[in-house]
């Protein structure tokens, strides 16, 4: 009840300073630099005036699991404020690839021959390359996005001689019900023999073991802006 009183915009800046808090300990913990991970602020389901407190308070790196949402709601906030990076960190419908390459900064959520393909198709007509991660499927779950672990190599290799692309990252999701280090170990395996050197793993409840496990990047929504009403998945 006290929580509906206070203003939500305050309440996602403090929560805000308040991760950046836990994301300087965990690296300083696990012997990591200062600033080695960024902090995706994942922004899906909620309105440019709650994300602009938050851009206000020097947050640059969002995360958006919607196109057609995150197209709707960030040219205004981009505008505003210049050195946005925006992430898509949702699937990606091939239908989708021309505006998704055109629109974000990152997409972290290549998974599947066909998306790259088409990726690699958009990247060439639009000559703008957003940063591209794979995403793996690291519990093979099967209403999961993401590649099989067991076939990321192959389609990392094909992504990257086939297709030339540049991938520079690898994006996990762990299943809900189990411990996530065993997840975010085999993530950072797969990326140490593909030379791969940005580990997108670990969300509000789990950054830190992330962080502890190597991730360069954390993305966490509901820890700083509170929980979604709506469905996001
Ligand atoms: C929603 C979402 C997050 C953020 O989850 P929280 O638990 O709210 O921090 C991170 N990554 C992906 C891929 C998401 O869809």
């Amino acid at each position: 009840m006290a929580e509906e009183n206070v203003q939500p915009q305050q309440g996602a800046v403090a929560r805000l300073a308040e991760i950046r808090g836990r994301i300087a300990r965990a690296e300083a913990d696990a012997g990591r630099a200062p600033g080695s991970v960024t902090l995706v602020c994942v922004s899906k389901t909620f309105d440019a005036e709650v994300i602009r407190p938050v851009i206000a308070a020097g947050q640059r790196v969002f995360g958006e699991n919607r196109v057609q949402e995150a197209m709707g709601k960030w040219p205004a906030l981009r505008a505003e404020t210049p050195g946005i990076e925006l992430h898509l960190i949702g699937p990606l419908q091939s239908n989708k690839a021309r505006e998704a390459a055109q629109f974000f900064d990152v997409i972290e959520t290549v998974d599947r021959e066909k998306i790259a393909v088409a990726l690699a198709k958009e990247i060439v007509a639009l000559d703008r390359a957003p940063k591209l991660y794979v995403q793996v499927n690291t519990g093979a779950e099967p209403q999961k996005a993401g590649i099989l672990p067991g076939q990321a190599d192959e389609f990392i290799a094909f992504c990257r001689n086939d297709l030339k692309l540049d991938i520079s990252g690898l994006m996990c999701i762990p299943p809900v019900n189990e411990q996530a280090a065993p997840h975010f170990a085999l993530l950072n395996k797969i990326a140490a023999r593909n030379a791969i050197r940005i580990l997108s793993m670990g969300m509000s409840s789990d950054f830190e073991i992330a962080i502890e496990l190597g991730a360069t990047h954390v993305r966490v929504g509901s820890a700083i802006f509170g929980e979604r009403k709506m469905s996001s998945n």
